[in-house]
């Protein structure tokens, strides 16, 4: 159930309620928005006599949260979240870019494509070191080596980094480096994995399975947030159907859908969900439309000899492109999608 305090609650009567809730055996998650607080209880406890709260005072109202996710639901949080980290802000007016190779592959190459996507607007710079491929034959990542090249391209070029921990010995060594930790597809329900990244504070990219519905997607958010880490980005990357043509299907109905549902960011990554070089722009730019919070494109100079998804990843000069048609929607809808940065100085 969720207690909406007054707008003019005091700390006293937000405490009473807490300790009435824990009094109750509910786990207690608060939630402090921009008029006033909301409290989350959670728990099986059934029968409670909900008055027995909403007579407390500074109570304004008390709703059950009938939807199975609880934390991840606009119920909890009506507010949309903004996910802060450093200058980025993820969630609010922004449409927030990240872009770069499918894998770190070398200094070279990381740092090449991070300086063209950073000239071009992106803020954060993707790059996977540990990579889940269909084929155990197939290349793996350059592991805590391609983290380091990956941190160090970001540095130099004034992004933020993302990149994929694969099971929960690797979370300690991705949040090293890494400003978000991706949760891949094929991870999504890793339930262990899910509970180790509730216990981080690093906001985490929960990409959505391939054949997982909306809701099982938010189920997994909530296994992240039940553990305390409520900065769960979302991430819509397309969809296994029936269709051959594409790799995946991807679903822009899903972004207005999670942020109905969900206060939580929600961003596209056109790339996985078609697999296709030239669909990835015209889905991106109907992600935009549709009201993504966020992009993930991506992007290698030279795509012919990339180790991973070369036939899906964009040259530069269309990420630039992109870039500029995306800031143009982004426009249409109230929404800001900064272009080109300055240049910084050598050695800067
Ligand atoms: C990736 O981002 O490179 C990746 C492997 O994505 P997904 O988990 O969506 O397939
Ligand atoms: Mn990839």
């Amino acid at each position: 159930m969720v207690v909406v305090m007054k707008e003019d609650a005091t700390r006293e009567q937000i405490q009473n309620v807490i300790a009435r809730l824990m009094e109750e055996n509910f786990d207690v998650h608060q939630s402090t928005g921009v008029s006033r607080t909301i409290i989350g209880a959670i728990g099986e406890k059934r029968g409670l006599d909900t008055r027995k709260i909403a007579i407390l005072d500074g109570v304004h109202e008390v709703l059950r949260i009938t939807e199975p996710y609880k934390l991840a639901s606009r119920t909890f949080h009506p507010d949309n979240t903004v996910i802060r980290i450093g200058e980025v802000a993820i969630g609010g007016d922004e449409v927030v870019v990240m872009a770069g190779p499918c894998s770190v592959e070398s200094e070279e190459q990381i740092d090449r494509i991070a300086a063209e996507v950073s000239r071009a607007g992106a803020k954060i710079l993707r790059g996977g070191a540990f990579k889940p491929r269909t084929s155990p034959y197939s290349f793996q990542g350059l592991g805590e080596e391609g983290l380091r090249l990956l941190r160090e391209a970001a540095d130099r070029h004034g992004l933020l980094a993302v990149s994929e921990g694969m099971d929960r010995s690797k979370i300690d060594v991705v949040a090293e480096y890494a400003d978000i930790l991706q949760v891949g597809a094929r991870n999504m329900q890793n339930y262990d994995l899910l509970r180790e990244l509730g216990k981080i504070r690093k906001p985490v990219l929960l990409k959505r399975g391939m054949s997982a519905t909306i809701e099982e997607t938010l189920m997994s958010a909530e296994y992240i947030m039940s553990g305390g880490n409520y900065e769960v980005i979302l991430c819509e990357r397309g969809i296994r159907t029936f269709e051959q043509y594409t790799r995946n299907t991807m679903d822009i109905s899903a972004i207005p859908v999670f942020q109905k549902l969900s206060h939580l960011p929600v961003i596209a990554d056109p790339s996985h969900g078609t697999g296709i070089r030239d669909k990835v722009a015209p889905l991106a730019r109907a992600a935009v439309a549709a009201g993504a919070n966020g992009l993930m494109i991506e992007v290698h100079h030279e795509p012919e000899c990339a180790l991973s998804d070369g036939a899906q990843s964009l040259y530069p000069e269309q990420f630039v492109r992109l870039m500029q048609e995306c800031g143009i929607i982004a426009e249409a809808i109230g929404k800001r999608l900064p272009q080109s940065r300055p240049v910084a100085a050598a050695g800067s």
